[in-house]
């Protein structure tokens, strides 16, 4: 097969940038699982918070927010974005936090304890307990399901294919460009080859025989359980450690919580451990009136980042047509839209909007050549 771009990963990355390119260009997905967002991409928290954020992927983030608020006509049946209200915690010693953080918000709406129990009546406050609040109005979760299908429904219908059951084992340079074998026997010629391979990124780097950048996957792991009993939690706010020590939301008539651990990994099929799921429920025991009696449901997800934790988007200056698109971090979701037309337009050698030079976001910021 032979193909303008091969994109290698059939994640949210590898997916939204496949369909920025399909409009210009022919472009191939390959995916090596059975099924795209497998991995890290099916396994998010699906959450747009502008406070969670920082410096490129803030700026993306808002970038991307006009296109999950409001796709595109077709690109999805199914709204992508859910409204609901974060409220970032801080204890006595966590106090400055609330402030800084403040500053990065339009209208800030600040909560004393008992403006914050009217919100959360399990809270634990006063003392060494919570005391102190702040409101991001404008999240939303993201319906990753929709965004996915619907940037793989794009490239399909601009002509592109995403393949599943296509796990490149080697990448060759030969005069006409990249030849990609996968170990189903096949093998995809192209003029680039885009690598958008999450926490593999390196793995891929390496087989192509680019230097790699130095990429580390972190898992974060989440455990599913129970309100309190009799309680309707569907219509609670998201609450979130401003210093990052917890995060619980409601999920499909339970809550969904997490330590907001950082475990260093291999690139992997992750899987939490005991210890961090009795971390994550002792965080949420520790900051509310709960008794985590029971989990009903567990995972690990790899979130990966560059050196500096910010997304690399570009060409590789060791290696003439192999780009990077990686290190989305925790951000993939909410930077999608506007990190993969960022980068498309890149691998395209065009320039950026200047909407996105205005946000700080350049092609020098993304390029992989900053390490
Ligand atoms: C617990 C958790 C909570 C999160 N919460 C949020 C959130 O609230 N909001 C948000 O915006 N983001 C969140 N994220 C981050 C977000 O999920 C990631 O940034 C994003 O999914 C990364 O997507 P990706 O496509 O780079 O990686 P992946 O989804 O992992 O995709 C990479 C793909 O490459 C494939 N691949 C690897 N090697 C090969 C090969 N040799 N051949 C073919 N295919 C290959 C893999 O099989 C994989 O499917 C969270 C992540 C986790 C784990």
């Amino acid at each position: 097969m032979k193909t303008d771009f091969c994109v290698i990963g059939g994640g949210i990355a590898g997916l939204s940038i496949a369909a920025e390119l399909s409009k210009k260009a022919s472009v191939v997905v390959l995916e090596r699982e059975q099924d795209i967002a497998y991995h890290t991409s099916g396994r998010s928290a699906a959450l747009y918070s502008e406070l969670s954020a920082e410096s490129t992927a803030l700026a993306l983030s808002k970038l991307a927010k006009p296109f999950l608020l409001s796709p595109p006509e077709g690109f999805s049946q199914y709204p992508l974005h859910i409204p609901i209200t974060c409220i970032f915690t801080a204890k006595k010693d966590e106090l400055e936090h609330i402030q800084s953080n403040a500053a990065k918000l339009e209208n800030p709406v600040t909560l004393d304890i008992d403006q914050m129990l009217e919100q959360m009546p399990i809270l634990r406050t006063g003392g060494d307990g919570i005391i102190a609040g702040l409101v991001e109005e404008d999240a939303f979760r993201i319906d990753v399901g929709a965004l996915v299908q619907g940037f793989r429904a794009m490239v399909k219908h601009n002509g592109g294919a995403v393949q599943c059951n296509a796990e490149v084992t080697s990448l060759t340079k030969n005069s006409d460009g990249w030849k990609a074998q996968l170990a189903n026997g096949e093998s995809v010629n192209s003029k680039y080859v885009v690598n958008a391979a999450g926490s593999w990124g390196d793995v891929i780097a390496t087989l192509a025989g680019v230097p790699p950048l130095g990429l580390t996957p972190f898992r974060r792991n989440i455990i599913i359980f129970d309100g309190p009993e009799n309680t309707d939690v569907s219509q609670w706010p998201a609450m979130a450690s401003i210093t990052g020590e917890y995060y619980f939301l409601p999920e499909a008539g339970k809550l969904m919580g997490s330590s907001a651990d950082e475990v260093p990994s291999e690139p992997c099929d992750a899987q939490p451990e005991e210890y961090d799921i009795a971390l994550a429920a002792h965080n949420i025991e520790s900051v509310t009136t709960l008794e985590i009696k029971h989990i009903h449901h567990k995972w690990g997800g790899l979130r990966t980042f560059a050196p500096d934790r910010q997304l690399v988007a570009g060409y590789d200056e060791n290696a003439e047509g192999f780009f990077w698109f990686v290190g989305q971090g925790g951000f993939g979701m909410q930077t999608s839209a506007a990190s993969a037309r960022a980068a498309a337009l890149l691998a395209l050698e065009e320039s950026l909007p200047k909407e996105f030079e205005d946000a700080g976001v350049s092609a020098e910021v993304l390029s992989p050549i900053r390490f």
